[in-house]
């Protein structure tokens, strides 16, 4: 098969230089205006193309192994908590979010699947900011949670899908201790 990153020969996912490449993690920190810490790992750039395998099944293995070189080497040792990964569109078949906190599963990290749901399925992608205030996702908590919480989702752009997550677990007097995302398309 081909490397899914630069398409050489390869008999993994990704060839020894892309692996590499992959597993040299860029952490970035950003913090929302509403305070909420954004953590991302790699280079917006560095994934860009890879993305394009998320409408598709290569998605999962492409996703799970760009996770278990960078979500699954995160430490956090401070509380038990839970891991959260924002609703995403699952109509590839699998959702991106629970590829990402099953990664994280840790002594002190519990992956919590289902546990925030959009009732407003729209699509953020290429929207501008103000479409993205306007047409809230609607996120609503499908669980009791006895723990903080930390946020998952693949890509920050506005920020606006985690503010919003974060404000319905605020108001259900919920801790969000931060944001993790794969890769941040403004740093
Ligand atoms: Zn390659």
């Amino acid at each position: 098969m081909l490397c899914y990153n630069c398409s050489k020969p390869t008999f993994k996912i990704f060839c020894k230089t892309c692996e590499k490449e992959f597993k040299l993690l860029e952490c970035k920190r950003r913090i929302l205006d509403d305070g909420l810490e954004v953590i991302s790992f790699y280079k917006y750039s560095k994934i860009k193309k890879l993305l394009n395998h998320k409408h598709f099944i290569s998605g999962y293995f492409m996703l799970n192994k760009l996770a278990s070189y960078s979500y699954k080497r995160f430490h956090f040792d401070n509380e038990l908590a839970y891991a959260l990964g924002l609703d995403d569109d699952c109509s590839s078949g699998y959702s991106h979010t629970a590829i990402l906190i099953k990664n994280m599963k840790s002594k002190n990290i519990i992956p919590l699947y289902n546990a925030i749901k959009a009732k407003n399925k729209i699509i953020y992608k290429g929207k501008s900011l103000l479409f993205r205030k306007k047409n809230k996702r609607k996120y609503e908590l499908q669980k009791t949670l006895d723990l903080p919480v930390i946020l998952v989702d693949d890509i920050i752009t506005s920020g606006e899908s985690l503010k919003q997550a974060n404000l319905v677990l605020k108001k259900a007097k919920i801790k969000v201790l931060f944001a993790v995302v794969l890769a941040d398309a403004k740093v």
